[in-house]
């Protein structure tokens, strides 16, 4: 049963992700506000229905949307909603929501020159591209106005926008001073540790963004702020965030250390790290194995404790 706990309805909704059922959230303020949509499957939208009807709700109730982060279980049933309700979220989100040719273009040329320059196998390198039936969630849909750090949020007082960039180059969590409670997305997990997603640069040639050195900024970043409970995006309310906070930091630095032994041994390739870490997965989940290793990768680089040279078009690792 759907339940309001101080103005927020947490709505559990189905995926076929490994990750399970994604939260959304109802909140009360000026405006009747969601917070991320689900994703656009059938399953996810009787769901939607009926957890909105315990609460006496339609979907045609809900005054505006505002979306953590572009992840199709998070941003990709924006078609359940008219085109005229008000859409915002970061400014990052944009270009995942136009999905333009031009963009999924260069976005798959950048994907396929790395997995070249990590020594992915050939059959392998498809995996780390986008195709166009990923584009169909989000059908062009426009953000009415971009949230940026220190944004209060339209329609709801009281609550102000964080970025946490890291899992998403758009990600944002939601703070609400008065209860010191947030809505963290995929930013704060209770049980996993999102993945440090690797997106293209924002312009050619532009270095690419660094999703874990991200993630690592971002997580020390919420514990300036007084925090009674998480609401997360997958799974149960996160409460003692800085024990959690300090447990995923340690638990990182671990998996970079053991990459790190690996390089005692020898200099390797990404790809050749990422099959050391991941053998039983790495075939089925190339993209997602590949991104947990250049994660390490960058933070071990970030630490000086390895280095990268291109030897003969190929990026090898070694002890620094
Ligand atoms: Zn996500």
């Amino acid at each position: 049963m759907v339940n309001w706990e101080n103005n927020i309805a947490k709505i559990a909704l189905p995926t076929p992700f490994a990750v399970g059922d994604v939260n959304v959230y109802v909140v009360k303020g000026d405006a009747l506000t969601l917070i991320d949509t689900g994703l656009k499957t059938r399953e996810a939208k009787e769901a939607l229905d009926y957890k909105l009807g315990e609460l006496k709700l339609k979907v045609e109730d809900i005054e505006q949307i505002v979306l953590t982060h572009h992840h199709p279980d998070h941003a990709g049933a924006l078609d359940f909603f008219a085109e005229d309700v008000p859409l915002y979220g970061h400014k990052n989100n944009q270009r995942w929501l136009d999905g333009s040719d031009e963009f999924l273009h260069t976005c798959n040329q950048f994907f396929l020159e790395y997995a070249d320059l990590l020594g992915i196998e050939e059959e392998l390198k498809g995996k780390l591209t986008y195709s166009k039936k990923e584009r169909a969630f989000y059908n062009g849909r426009k953000l009415t106005a971009f949230l940026a750090e220190g944004d209060e949020i339209p329609g709801l007082p009281n609550w102000k926008t964080i970025e946490t960039l890291g899992h998403a180059q758009s990600h944002i969590s939601l703070y609400r001073e008065s209860d010191a409670v947030l809505i963290g997305g995929d930013h704060v997990i209770a049980k996993v540790s999102p993945n440090p997603i690797i997106e293209p640069p924002f312009s050619p040639g532009e270095e690419r963004p660094k999703p874990l050195l991200q993630y690592n900024e971002s997580l020390k970043k919420i514990l300036n702020f007084s925090i009674s409970k998480v609401y997360s995006g997958h799974g149960e309310e996160v409460k003692g965030v800085e024990e959690w906070v300090q447990s995923r930091m340690n638990r990182q630095h671990e998996r970079a250390m053991q990459v790190k032994k690996m390089l005692e041994e020898k200099p390797l390739t990404g790809f050749e790290i990422c099959k050391r870490l991941f053998p039983k997965v790495y075939r089925k989940e190339t993209d997602l194995t590949m991104w947990e290793t250049i994660g390490q990768l960058d933070y071990l680089e970030d630490l000086g404790e390895i280095k990268s040279e291109i030897q003969s078009s190929l990026t090898l690792f070694s002890i620094a």
